[in-house]
């Protein structure tokens, strides 16, 4: 018997070493960050230097000699030498499967000139001599006289094949004569709805094509394979890593899109979390929405890399091409085919009820407005929804807001409505058509950040890639705070009242974009028990000379707890 209880004894002494070491083991930290400068996001003024990981997840904020004392025989350390580290960025409205499928295509988003423009389509073209279809994005409007390019200049540089090239924003298509001959689009032809097919005096097409005649074309091209879809987005998670980007909120998207996303997580391929909205106008009917609510709620809100519960509509267009809708005429000649206010995706009481239905289904909704009356009706419609639907805290956003009257910046606050707004899309150099259709009255709400957030608005950062001239948030950092592009122009800024402070406009591009996913418990904060997401960058941003933002690097990235980009 004494024998036995002995064993008995030590077995149960074993046993509790087992479960002391294992938790000892469980407890030391695998990654380690010292002698930083670390932004936490808890508030704007929130500073300090060293955190610890465990597995994905901060376990540990704080001074470097306390973090240093948690590191245990396997923790890998990494000496920041006083570097800033801030949460990873969240680009909270982006068409990530469309600048990724476009890291194939031309590439015209670093273009400075029409020159230029041609000078990558040329290139482009002769590297690709299989290619049934040139296609492309991001020439710019202040490229051209007059703002729009022409089927001519197009026909020189591919003559033999179709074209079909998009404007950066993504609502004018620029197509050669083989692209308008395929498509049926000639003098003869008449289109009626949402957008235009742009004729010069003699009624000849001129190779432009606005909002929805650009589909006369898109639908042409031949659709990419499930596997070209899923290698491309491999593509642009690449890139985003390089960028800091360890968050995304689509804004746009189907099921089959969705559907790639969930193949890339069930591989562990998933470098990015990804929140998916998908796609409503007009013509979605009521077994789509069904569709779209299943989908969602087979994703449902655990897993902290994928959700679908949002969705996205279109209430107006954009002001360069006449088509954001507005309260006053625009200041610049319309096109005789187009009102002087704008357009409207489509008609108001079907947008009302569309919203309401929506909100009913208990989605998120984000919805486009760019003229200051796209904002009313939108806000109007959130309004009437809320009242109807008496649903509490939905976090609906109003997309880019690129003009806005006075009377309409409190109540995204009263409503509690999101600003989702754009900092690139403001960069000078690029809105000359903008400002002159926009003109003096309205110019000093554009983009108007400052009195949003001053009205105790909830503002969201975002690239809108590739619908924008850079993907990378540093290039949106630099604009907030400068309202000045990389070269410094104009030499007093454009529009500054609306500049922002570099923790504003940090927090927008991190944490608001967690608030804005419902996720701000989880992610968006480098504080313990937040998921591992974090950014170093090559400089203090809080310090430097802001005209020399845009110069910032990322030096690291850290998504879920794991080093997936290392500056060499
Ligand atoms: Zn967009």
């Amino acid at each position: 018997m004494r024998a036995m209880q002995r064993v008995h004894i030590l077995v149960l002494i074993f046993l509790l070493l087992m479960v002391a070491c294992t938790s000892k083991v469980a407890k030391s930290p695998t990654l380690i960050l010292l002698n930083g400068k670390i932004f936490t996001a808890e508030n704007l003024t929130s500073f300090n230097e060293a955190v610890a990981i465990t597995g994905n997840t901060i376990t540990a904020v704080g001074k470097t000699a306390y973090i240093r004392s948690l590191a245990g025989d396997s923790t890998e350390i990494i000496d920041l030498q006083g570097k800033l580290v801030i949460p990873g960025f969240n680009d909270s409205h982006i068409h990530f499967i469309n600048g990724s499928k476009g890291l194939a295509e031309v590439e015209l988003t670093s273009t400075q000139s029409a020159e230029e423009v041609e000078g990558n389509i040329r290139k482009y073209v002769s590297k690709h001599p299989d290619s049934h279809w040139i296609t492309g994005r991001g020439w710019q409007y202040t490229f051209y006289e007059g703002g729009l390019p022409s089927k001519k200049m197009l026909d020189a540089l591919v003559p033999d094949k179709p074209a079909y090239i998009r404007a950066y924003d993504g609502h004018t298509a620029w197509v050669n004569s083989t692209a308008l001959e395929l498509a049926g689009i000639n003098k003869n032809y008449h289109f009626t709805g949402f957008g235009e097919v742009v004729k010069d005096a003699t009624g000849e097409p001129t190779g432009i094509l606005k909002e929805d005649a650009m589909s006369l074309v898109s639908n042409l091209i031949p659709s990419k394979t499930r596997e070209e879809n899923l290698e491309a987005l491999r593509l642009g998670m690449k890139l985003a890593a390089q960028l800091g980007i360890t968050s995304i909120q689509n804004a746009h998207g189907s099921v089959g899109e969705t559907e790639l996303y969930e193949t890339l997580l069930a591989n562990n391929e998933l470098t990015l979390r990804v929140g998916v909205a998908f796609s409503i106008d007009e013509k979605t009917s009521a077994s789509d929405l069904k569709n779209f609510v299943q989908v969602r709620d087979r994703i449902g809100y655990k897993n902290p890399m994928l959700r679908a519960g949002a969705v996205k509509f279109m209430i107006d267009g954009v002001i360069e091409g006449h088509t954001a809708f507005m309260l006053e005429p625009y200041s610049d000649p319309v096109p005789k085919e187009l009102s002087a206010t704008g357009q409207v995706s489509m008609p108001l009481p079907r947008f009302n009820s569309l919203i309401n239905t929506i909100d009913s289904l208990g989605f998120q909704i984000y919805t486009h407005a760019i003229g200051d009356r796209g904002v009313r009706e939108t806000l109007n419609a959130y309004e009437a929804a809320q009242k109807q639907n008496k649903r509490n805290d939905t976090r609906h956003r109003i997309e880019h807001i690129e003009t806005i009257n006075p009377h309409d910046i409190p109540r995204f606050a009263q409503l509690g409505v999101m600003a989702s707004m754009e900092p690139i899309h403001a960069e000078p150099g690029t809105v000359e058509i903008w400002s002159k259709a926009v003109g003096e009255k309205r110019l000093p709400y554009s983009f108007a950040w400052n009195d949003v957030l001053k009205a105790n608005a909830k503002l969201v950062f975002s690239s809108d890639w590739p619908a924008c001239i850079s993907l990378n948030p540093i290039r949106g950092l630099h604009v907030a705070v400068t309202r000045r592009n990389p070269q410094g122009f104009p030499e007093n800024g454009w529009v500054v009242n609306q500049k922002i402070t570099m923790a504003e406009a940090v927090y927008a591009y991190t944490y608001m974009g967690s608030y804005s996913s419902f996720e701000e418990k989880t992610k968006g904060k480098i504080a313990p028990g937040y998921l591992a997401d974090i950014v170093v960058l090559s400089q203090d941003l809080f310090t430097i000379n802001p005209l020399d933002v845009h110069k910032t690097l990322v030096d690291l990235t850290v998504f879920n707890g794991r080093v997936i980009y290392q500056r060499k």
